[in-house]
């Protein structure tokens, strides 16, 4: 009698915690996925957001999983989060309206500049072809690669480099999004950008507007939109100790 009944406590042991287990990441998807569909509603669908497939892609990328663990519970907030380096994920409304604004089809190649967190790049990869993205930070980069592999993104190729000077052995594009602002709209992004193509960026230093590039036969034309604030497009990337030294040495 004895037996049976200490086998059940082992098989109960062994199991039950296994299955609580299971049961509690199954709970905390749910409760990333309610969070989620909270922030298209209340964020995206509520503004003037209509696109459904950008509010599907929006509703499907695992943003929590693109933001630093200390952040994570913040993740689907109305608001840009830090990412390290000095760099942050831009504010969800932001990603969907300049992912709207791109005027996206299955078959595009689109070239991002400033991967960040890869977030951006993984709504654009859920949407497109290939996704082609340049970060100047290398950390970033190699943490945005990693990233966006874990979690299941094979479309999206990212280069640690200077965006400045774009993507020319992939070049023209139909697409191009910048997502650091640049004092001017930049001529190498402009030259890779195809005929009947469009390029969405914020261009401005203390004061910036997001502004939308056309070029067709008749050539190109620029429209601004609304007033925004992203961290700026830089020549080059210096990090921190580094310029602790420079600064020393003055
Ligand atoms: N799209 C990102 C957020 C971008 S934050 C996301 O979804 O998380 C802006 C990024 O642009 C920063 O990571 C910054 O390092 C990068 N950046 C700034 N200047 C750049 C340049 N010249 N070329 C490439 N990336 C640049």
């Amino acid at each position: 009698m004895k037996a049976p009944r200490s086998v059940a406590a082992l098989v109960f042991a062994l199991v039950l915690p296994a299955a609580i287990d299971g049961r509690r990441a199954g709970a905390a998807q749910d409760e990333w996925a309610t969070a989620r569909r909270g922030m298209v509603d209340s964020q995206l669908r509520a503004r003037d957001i209509r696109d459904r497939a950008v509010l599907a892609a929006m509703e499907k990328v695992p943003r929590h999983l693109f933001v630093p663990p200390e952040t994570r519970r913040r993740a689907y907030e109305d608001t840009p989060l830090p990412i390290g380096l000095e760099q942050t994920i831009s504010q969800p409304y932001i990603v969907a309206y300049m992912t709207e604004a791109l005027q996206l089809s299955r078959d595009h190649a689109v070239l991002e500049i400033g991967t960040g967190s890869g977030y951006q790049a993984a709504v654009l990869a859920e949407l497109v072809r290939d996704v082609y993205t340049i970060e100047i930070v290398p950390d970033l980069a190699d943490r945005a690669r990693r990233t966006l592999h874990e979690a299941g993104y094979r479309n999206v190729h990212v280069r640690a480099g200077n965006g400045y000077l774009g993507w020319p052995e992939r070049a023209p594009f139909p697409r191009i999004i910048v997502t650091a602002a640049p004092p001017k709209v930049p001529q190498a992004l402009v030259d890779q950008l195809a005929v009947g193509g469009n390029m969405v960026l914020p261009v401005g230093k203390d004061f910036q507007e997001m502004t939308i590039v056309t070029k067709t036969n008749r050539g190109v034309a620029q429209r601004k939109t609304i007033p925004v604030r992203f961290v700026p497009m830089v020549d080059r990337y210096i990090d921190k100790k580094a310029r602790q030294k420079e600064e020393d040495r003055r």
